[in-house]
């Protein structure tokens, strides 16, 4: 990078041509020191939309004003709050609005999709997932592993990088869907890997399970909000994310689920059921025998926890104002920019500190996140970042994760990182 770039003036005049700068002032910045600090883990937490409150007092006000009656007499009647949220997310997730429903939270959703589409026989047992998955994604896998009673350690090929490497090629992915064959069951993958970024080529993925006659299924946490996803189109078979990363809807917030329309008259498809999944129109003479609703409605047990509905409704309003193509255009500016950043300051300063960044460079296999090694520094260095007014995230021994995200950061933010990053490599 031309060091100039590097630079207070270039950044901030990167900000004045940002179609996207003003959506900065609709969120709440955390503070550090009486600062705005640098928030670079909306992969984590994403900030609180300002609109929020009134969404969720919304909700209070009706609930004071009708109690019960809220559920038909609200102004979103609570009875079908979820619906308002639909068509939103479909529209993140490259969906149908039929082919998606928010509910529950992601572990939960990630095991109620596997009861319906982990079906493993006396052959076709095996599953696909990624090395190194998130930790509940490994203990869902596993468990349902064993609910089969089947072994964990024949069951689930786990798929990692080539030593010396971190990141995991797609063609080893696809050759170990050919070679499992006709013995694989599932493929699971995380979209984008929590821990180094990188963005799978979920299409062909999907492409390839079918062709082996696997069922394919996303966890899409790291990519809900990140990246342009087109689950309908690619044909993936199943998908859940959570919507407090990217899609900035409060802590522990509702999840969101995809069942692809080819399964949505498939009545043989075994699931777990509850009364939030039976045939609207009959619902409430509540008789037995579950009649599933159409499509992924089906899949919901539980009637919607409206104030955290709200919350996220309050965000989906925002992404449904800018667009994910505008967010993911800017977003990838940012990470360039983030990268050209830490680079500039890597081949100057690397006597002190060698920094790697292990997320792919390729902007296709990567969203909003960069996973960088600190060579020979530790989480001292780190806490000096936290201390002059970072928020991002240390893994140990030595890695920090820091997702510059569209809708609230600028490219002042990462400048700022920079010259933090050079004072505690410093130190
Ligand atoms: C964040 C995250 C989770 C968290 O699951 P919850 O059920 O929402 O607690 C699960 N899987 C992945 C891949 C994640 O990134």
């Amino acid at each position: 990078m031309i060091e100039e770039k590097n630079s207070l003036a270039y950044a901030k005049s990167l900000d004045e041509k940002d179609a996207l700068k003003s959506y900065r002032d609709r969120f709440f910045i955390p503070k550090i020191n009486g600062e705005e600090s640098v928030y670079f883990t909306g992969n984590s937490l994403g900030l609180q939309p300002k609109s929020v409150k009134d969404y969720i007092q919304n909700e209070l006000d009706d609930w004071a004003t009708f109690g019960v009656e809220g559920h038909f007499e609200a102004k979103k009647p609570w009875f079908a709050y979820h619906e308002f949220l639909t068509e939103k997310i479909a529209k993140i997730v490259g969906a149908k609005s039929s082919e998606v429903v928010v509910t529950h939270s992601l572990t939960t959703n990630l095991h109620l999709m596997m009861v319906s589409f982990y079906r493993p026989t006396a052959k076709r047992y095996k599953i696909i997932c990624e090395e190194k998955a998130f930790p509940s994604d490994q203990y869902a896998l596993e468990s349902q592993v064993k609910f089969h009673g089947l072994n964990v350690k024949d069951a689930v090929i786990e798929v990692g990088p080539r030593s010396g490497e971190h990141t995991i090629r797609h063609e080893d992915i696809i050759t170990a869907i050919e070679e499992a064959g006709d013995e694989l069951a599932m493929v699971m993958i995380g979209g984008v890997n929590y821990y180094t970024g990188q963005l799978f080529d979920m299409k062909s993925i999907t492409e390839k399970a079918h062709e082996v006659g696997a069922n394919c299924g996303f966890d899409l946490a790291h990519a809900a909000g990140n990246v342009i996803l087109k689950l309908h189109e690619w044909g993936v078979d199943f998908a859940a994310w959570c919507s407090y990363k990217y899609l900035n809807s409060s802590p522990g917030g509702v999840s969101g689920l995809f069942v692809h329309e080819n399964h949505e008259f498939n009545e043989d498809l075994p699931r777990f059921a509850g009364w939030w999944g039976y045939d609207k129109e009959t619902r409430f003479e509540m008789k037995p025998g579950f009649v599933p609703m159409k499509g992924a409605e089906g899949w919901q047990l539980s009637n919607a926890p409206v104030l955290g509905m709200a919350a996220h409704l309050a965000s989906l309003d925002i992404f449904d104002e800018v667009g994910m193509d505008k967010l993911r255009a800017k977003s990838d500016q940012l990470t360039a920019y983030l990268e050209a950043v830490i680079n500039d300051i890597s081949e100057r300063l690397n006597h002190l500190c060698e920094f790697e960044i292990i997320t792919p460079k390729n902007p296709k296999e990567r969203g909003a996140q960069l996973s960088i090694l600190a060579h020979g520094k530790g989480k001292a260095m780190f806490d000096a970042l936290t201390k002059q007014g970072v928020i991002a995230d240390w893994r140990e021994p030595n890695v920090i994760r820091i997702a510059p995200v569209p809708l609230y950061n600028s490219f002042e933010d990462i400048f700022r990182f920079g010259q933090y990053l050079e004072k505690a490599i410093s130190e």
